[in-house]
């Protein structure tokens, strides 16, 4: 049977910084947009990777966090009221007629006229623990991300890594009153003596162990687990030619993530170690009406920076404006000054 389909001027594939900000710049032009994350929030890598890191490279702002940034650009791009579809993966991309059918993976299908790839380095996976049987206890007392510090109080952790991911966490938790006060401990498992995090991470992790705060078991690897309906009792640690049991209620594991373009892969653009070409003239593709822009898109001279995308963003949202309202001029207006924009933006004062 046909799907339905809805037409719409512009989708955004990304709602990391970029896309984001892509759905400002066809906001201005009076373009509306559909927005589309297979993550379950908003912010790509920002919130994914570093929510709690400061950046200190954006115009205008001294300090803020990788959250506070994307909450802030989403802040911005409300007046533009873009249909969000978060948690949901554009699988489809396909040539109909002048424009494009899009669908997800939850069955949403759209025509549109233009499309903005804002892909960054494509979804993201924590890399998995591979022990048998125990996929089963994830989000249990098996864990690859934080979501509430406040549910690790009291318990025995276990920290398996060895990058910063890993360092940072052991940190916090072995340098919280909170967690110490609450009777809470903190183990931190790493399969070798050198650590990949950051010198100053790993200075400090050295002095919490010597104080006692915090238990480090180098050249380790969990080799079986002990649990009592669904709860966990106890680990078993191989360190080289021997193995030692630690009682542990809960495991964080930071092995790193692992990106994985995905479907872009599969939509006829022109790819070069998961990045699209573009024209940097206007961030085209080889695709017409499709654009690249962010961490995805490659030309020369092109620089990995948030600051770069959105640049890109402000090029595409022109050129789709002609492909959107042939014919019509479009020119280059201040924000500070036309009536235009700021009615736009919901900001004009009667
Ligand atoms: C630790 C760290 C610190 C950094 N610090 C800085 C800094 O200080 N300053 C700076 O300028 N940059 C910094 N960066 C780089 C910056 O984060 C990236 O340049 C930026 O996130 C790129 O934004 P983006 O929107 O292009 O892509 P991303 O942030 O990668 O977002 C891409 C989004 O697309 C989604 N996606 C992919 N494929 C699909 C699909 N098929 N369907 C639906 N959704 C899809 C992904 O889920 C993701 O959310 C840092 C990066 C890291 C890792």
């Amino acid at each position: 049977m046909d799907k339905a389909f809805q037409k719409v001027d512009a989708v955004v594939v990304g709602a990391g910084p970029c896309g984001l900000f892509q759905v400002f710049e066809l906001g201005l032009l009076g373009i509306n947009s559909i927005l589309i994350d297979s993550l379950p929030q908003i912010g790509g890598q920002c919130s994914e990777l570093y929510p709690d890191k400061p950046l200190y490279d954006m115009p205008g702002i001294l300090v803020c966090t990788g959250k506070e940034l994307a909450d802030n650009i989403f802040q911005q791009i409300k007046p533009f009221k873009p249909q969000l579809k978060l948690d949901e993966e554009v699988t489809m991309v396909e040539k109909s007629g002048t424009g494009y059918k899009v669908i997800t993976n939850k069955d949403s299908c759209f025509l549109t006229k233009t499309l903005f790839v804002a892909g960054g380095v494509g979804s993201f996976q924590p890399k998995k623990i591979v022990l048998k049987d125990i996929e089963q206890f994830e989000n249990n007392w098996l864990h690859y991300k934080i979501q509430e510090k406040k549910n690790f109080l009291a318990k025995k952790l276990v920290i398996f890594g060895g990058g910063d991911s890993a360092l940072d966490w052991a940190i916090e938790f072995a340098s919280s009153s909170d967690f110490q006060n609450s009777g809470g401990s903190v183990t931190l498992v790493h399969r070798s003596a050198t650590f990949r995090g950051a010198e100053h991470s790993v200075d400090k992790m050295k002095k919490l162990v010597n104080s006692n705060q915090l238990q480090l078991i180098e050249f380790g690897q969990l080799k079986s687990f002990n649990c009592e309906s669904d709860s966990l009792n106890s680990i078993v640690i191989s360190i080289q030619n021997k193995e030692i049991s630690i009682d542990a209620d809960q495991l964080l594991v930071f092995f790193g993530l692992s990106a994985k373009l995905g479907p872009i892969a599969n939509w006829g653009l022109d790819i070069t170690k998961k990045s699209i070409h573009v024209n940097p003239e206007n961030c085209q593709t080889n695709q017409k009406g499709i654009y690249a822009i962010g961490d995805i898109a490659k030309y020369p001279g092109k620089k990995k920076l948030i600051l770069s995308g959105c640049h890109e963003a402000a090029m595409a949202a022109f050129a789709a404006k002609a492909i959107i309202e042939p014919g019509k001029k479009v020119h280059v207006q201040y924000t500070t000054t036309s009536t235009k924009l700021q009615e736009r933006l919901g900001v004009l004062k009667k």
